[in-house]
């Protein structure tokens, strides 16, 4: 371990149901997935102390302008609007969001949808889609503060489609045998960064950005991928 090691513990929150990048793993009632994994590897390999309250995506946005939060990883997407307020890492990993209805449904993009309740989550880029969209399609946006209620919402009917990032719809979709597919393109494609609130805490970006270069070239960042099903 290098780095600036100091007696300092930061405060790092995350999304509470976003897998495979943050999840409760019920068997042992611990948060897992590719961000814990990463950040558990960046902090041994620069020796920061750290601890993660998975408290959801808003709430973490939230923590950190507050200043409550240190720092938070959640899948977040870099964007010119949210460098106005936070500080990012170099990208980690690549993803977008898509369209996804269910499974019996006709729809096959927003055309289709013109009038109808599309549910978000608050806060997110699926969110900020949907915004850009909204007039065009006449769409009706209900706001939803986590993936699992989002998804219940289809599921149950209240609500005719959602977006959400792809990777995280097809994982939970395959894991839990979910009745819904996504439509489409993925559409705004985007990096995931670790994010600070703009201009604290520069040590602990470039503390991640040194030691995400470091598990990359060790092989550890790989094997993270490959733990959670993917080719990296
Ligand atoms: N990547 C999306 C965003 O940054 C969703 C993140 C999330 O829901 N945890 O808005």
């Amino acid at each position: 371990p290098g780095g600036a090691a100091s007696n300092k513990t930061y405060v790092i929150y995350s999304d509470n149901a976003f897998p495979p990048y943050e999840f409760l793993d019920q068997s042992t009632n611990t948060y897992v997935g590719i961000d814990m994994d990463i950040l558990a590897a960046v902090a041994k390999d620069q020796g920061f102390q750290y601890e993660v309250k998975n408290e959801g995506f808003d709430a973490s946005m939230g923590a950190v302008q507050a200043g409550q939060a240190d720092a938070m990883i959640a899948g977040m997407t870099i964007t010119d609007a949210r460098r106005e307020t936070f500080d990012f890492s170099e990208p980690y990993f690549e993803d977008g969001q898509i369209l996804v209805v269910k499974k019996d449904s006709d729809a096959k993009d927003l055309s289709d949808l013109k009038g109808k309740q599309i549910a978000v989550k608050t806060s997110t880029q699926g969110a900020a889609y949907a915004e850009s969209k909204k007039d065009e399609y006449d769409l009706k946006l209900v706001y939803y503060e986590d993936s699992p209620t989002m998804y219940t919402a289809l599921k149950n009917g209240t609500d005719d489609a959602c977006f959400e990032d792809r990777m995280v719809i097809q994982y939970t979709i395959d894991s839990e045998n979910l009745d819904l597919k996504t439509v489409g393109e993925v559409l705004n494609p985007g990096d995931y960064g670790f994010a600070v609130k703009k201009g604290t805490n520069p040590e602990l970006i470039e503390m991640f950005n040194k030691g995400l270069a470091n598990i990359k070239a060790n092989g550890e960042y790989d094997k993270i991928l490959e733990k959670y099903g993917y080719q990296s």
